[in-house]
């Protein structure tokens, strides 16, 4: 192809590149031995995204997989079950973790990624199975509904529904300060009802790895643990976790500079009828094929024959993700981009 530069790309916002100050930070970054004594970034960095989320500790993480994995087995034992919406990431992308966690996992039903909480209250009421419920987890925002934020009086009742029978719960908050920008609340109040959160610093936060899990000083603890088994121990991390740091304390308010190119992205495919495009609470779009008679990945395949990058999420849809290497200009192109594989498809 040998155009790799200008092809605009809406795969994932996990393509954002470090910033030259995160390039600063990492060179002037205090390091020691993680798995050892510590590394004193990585400690700053825990304290911090504690802080950030009102949570007693946190620990650093490869990736939120790992950070979700270890939130899951330091809350839910072999046998005992995790609930989460049908869609979410932990259910559908993460579910390989159940081999290793002995948890049984089942999905619950809902909109918007929102668990329908009469199926919920179901869920938690009926134990024909006998296993307990252990861990109840949320997605804000999440993944698969398009970037949807919860709302809060959601998250609420969830929590409500699990304490009553004594399950805790675990925020999946990969992009949690997408869904704290969107609301214009604190991210601490996004994480208000939950035990743990997992947030993610590679996404939109544009920090090249790494992951923070908070929560409950015992919890975080077992999880540390679990980290090691998992191979998640590192060793001079404090050069990752230099990065992470920048990416909290100067990335999370751009974050609603893709929530409005994204509203952007969406408005202008939303005009190419009979291509379809839902308004997006945050940074991704979703845009539904079906009445053009292309299939996604066709789309996905002409699109980047004419410079544009998106995922197929469906067998006629498309995720279109807007992040910092996406500007204005580049949402006019690939709204152009569309209208102009429309009018091949329709020759
Ligand atoms: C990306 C994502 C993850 C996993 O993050 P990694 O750091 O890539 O492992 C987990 N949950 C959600 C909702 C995500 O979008």
């Amino acid at each position: 192809m040998g155009q790799a530069s200008t092809l605009i790309d809406l795969r994932s916002d996990t393509v954002t590149l470090p910033t030259p100050q995160m390039y600063e930070a990492i060179a002037r970054a205090a390091l020691g031995d993680d798995g050892l004594d510590g590394d004193p970034t990585a400690r700053e960095l825990e304290a911090h995204a504690a802080g950030l989320l009102r949570k007693e500790t946190g620990v650093y993480f490869p990736s939120a997989t790992m950070a979700n994995l270890a939130a899951v087995m330091a809350q839910a034992g072999r046998q005992e079950v995790v609930l989460a919406h049908d869609d979410a990431h932990i259910y559908e992308a993460e579910r390989g973790g159940a081999a290793l966690s002995g948890a049984v996992y089942q999905g619950i039903a809902g909109d918007d990624g929102a668990m329908d909480c009469n199926a919920l209250a179901d869920a938690l009421a009926s134990n024909r199975s006998k296993l307990r419920v252990a861990l109840v987890c949320l997605e804000t925002s999440h993944n698969s509904a398009g970037g949807a934020v919860l709302p809060l009086a959601h998250m609420a009742e969830v929590a409500a529904l699990a304490r009553r029978v004594g399950a805790s719960v675990h925020v999946d908050g990969a992009r949690l300060f997408n869904a704290s920008v969107a609301l214009g609340v604190s991210a601490a109040a996004v994480a208000e009802q939950a035990d743990t959160v997992t947030i993610c610093l590679s996404k939109g936060l544009s920090a090249p790895m790494g992951a923070v899990l908070v929560g409950p000083r015992k919890v975080c603890a077992q999880a540390r643990t679990l980290r090691r088994a998992l191979g998640g121990n590192q060793r001079q991390v404090g050069i990752a976790a230099a990065a992470g740091l920048v990416a909290l304390r100067t990335m999370i308010d751009r974050l609603a500079d893709d929530h409005r190119r994204a509203t952007l992205l969406a408005d202008g495919i939303g005009r190419l009828a009979p291509l379809r495009a839902k308004a997006p609470q945050t940074n991704i779009v979703q845009v539904d094929t079906a009445g053009t008679g292309g299939t996604a990945a066709q789309w996905v395949d002409a699109l980047r024959e004419a410079g544009v990058l998106v995922r197929p999420w469906g067998r006629h849809l498309l995720r279109c993700v807007t992040h910092r290497h996406i500007g204005d200009a580049d949402i006019a192109a690939a709204i152009a981009a569309f209208q102009k594989c429309l009018g091949q498809a329709g020759s």
